[in-house]
């Protein structure tokens, strides 16, 4: 049977470092992270040139081959290092994952390797348990596989970023290579150090678990491994196997670009795959008749989204625009205080609508309110706009046989600008008990 494939990935420069070296791909049937370093742009370069050359090096070769596609991807970076002096002693980590579409009588499977202290996961279905597929390249993790150290101990260890295999090296490179086969429901995780270094398994699996979709799990795990310290680049793909036949409406609504990236100051997003991009020789020839029946759904579902985000767009406009009323003076000249429906001065095409004249004159108000008046004060409600209209009526009468009144300058329609009024009001014992108006 063939099985289908939602991934999501995102990558950051995380909040130390200044230059993102880590590398992903995420192109349907083919998944990778490259871990680059070396000075300079050296890191960069290394990560970006072997995801490049794996990923033209799978569609010639086939997915199979994956352990091969790699081979190339050393030499290649090897070969740019030469040509640049800058670029001399530049290197990557790189662990992919490629799909293997079911032939004649077999079944999907998938081909896994790995080089160097970047890993991949498998969180089983209906599992919160993680496993590490992968084996560190690094020095403390061969010291962890002799029984020289714990886990515990090789999480911490100050050389735990001393790498032991990475493509940019030698001529010949070692590559570890697993084949699975994918079950639906599993979701896979592959991740630069800057991931495994902030978060322990534990809490890496909680948001796999918990994420609604891959491209969810993702931008989760980054912005945890962020929140940790950011101490590195962190890089995540996550792939998810699902049925090949359903309607894949989450990708519809997420669509992007797989890409190769390079970014140091983006997230980078990579939804749903796009068919016409590099790797589509990967995507089962089984499942092609259904991905054109779900084209349908897709553009279904996006429009009913679309419409209905620019339907409730209009009424939200509409609502804020049409929403509260203020206290102004009449537009005909007169200088006559009135009540509007709307927001001072109109928002787009509404425009404020006089509900009920006061029989109150702008020119006998104070100066302060008069100013306040005169551009425009808002209230949330009717009722309250009739109370501040009410304090005017007072005001008027009160300037006539006091001198001393102070009125607070703050607007009262919002729960924040409220507690400022009442502050004012509290640290100014002149101030009547009128001149608060409660927010809506
Ligand atoms: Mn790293």
């Amino acid at each position: 049977m063939s099985t289908g494939f939602r991934a999501g990935a995102a990558s950051d420069v995380g909040v130390v470092r200044s230059e993102n070296q880590d590398n992903l791909l995420a192109t349907p049937g083919l998944w990778l992270v490259a871990d680059g370093m070396g000075g300079h742009r050296g890191g960069e370069v290394a990560s970006l040139v072997a995801a490049e050359v794996v990923a033209s090096a799978v569609a010639d070769l086939g997915p199979d081959r994956l352990d091969e596609a790699v081979r190339r991807a050393n030499a290649a970076v090897i070969d740019r290092a030469l040509g640049d002096l800058d670029l001399s002693g530049m290197g990557t980590t790189l662990t992919a994952l490629a799909l293997v579409p079911a032939s004649d009588g077999s079944a999907d499977s998938l081909v896994l390797v790995n080089v160097g202290d970047s890993r991949t996961y498998r969180l089983p279905a209906g599992s919160s348990t993680l496993e590490q597929l992968t084996l560190d390249h690094s020095l403390v993790g061969e010291w962890e596989r002799e029984g020289r150290i714990t886990a515990e101990q090789a999480a911490t260890h100050p050389h735990r970023n001393v790498i032991t295999r990475a493509l940019g090296v030698d001529e010949e490179v070692e590559v570890d290579r697993w084949e699975l086969t994918p079950s639906v429901g599993e979701r896979y995780l592959l991740c630069s150090d800057g991931l495994t270094n902030e978060l322990d398994d534990e809490a890496i699996a909680a948001v796999l678990v918990a994420a609604i979709d891959p491209q969810t799990a993702a931008e989760e795990l980054v912005a945890r491994a962020n929140a940790a310290g950011g101490r590195d680049n962190v890089t995540v793909v996550v792939v998810e196997v699902v049925h090949a036949d359903l309607p894949a409406d989450v990708e519809a609504l997420s669509a992007a670009p797989p890409m190769v990236t390079s970014r140091e100051d983006a997230t980078v997003h990579a939804g749903a795959p796009d068919p016409t991009a590099a790797g589509a020789a990967a995507i089962p020839a089984s499942s092609a008749p259904a991905q054109r029946s779900r084209f349908t759904w897709r553009v279904a579902v996006f429009l009913v989204a679309l419409g209905a985000i620019v339907g409730l767009t209009a009424a939200a406009v509409g609502y804020w625009a049409r929403g509260t009323y203020f206290v102004g003076v009449a537009t005909d000249g007169g200088g006559e205080v009135v009540v509007f429906q709307g927001r001072p001065g109109g928002f787009l095409w509404f425009q404020p609508t006089t509900v009920e004249p006061t029989g109150l004159e702008a020119a006998d108000l104070p100066a302060v309110e008069r100013q306040r008046v005169e551009d425009g004060h808002v209230e949330a409600t009717l009722d309250d706009a009739r109370r501040f209209v009410a304090n005017l009526e007072s005001r008027v009468t009160s300037t006539a046989t006091t001198s001393t009144t102070v009125v607070p300058t703050t607007t009262p329609t919002t729960t924040s600008s409220t507690s400022t009024t009442v502050t004012t009001a509290a640290t100014d014992p002149a101030l009547p008990p009128t001149a608060v108006t409660p927010g809506a």
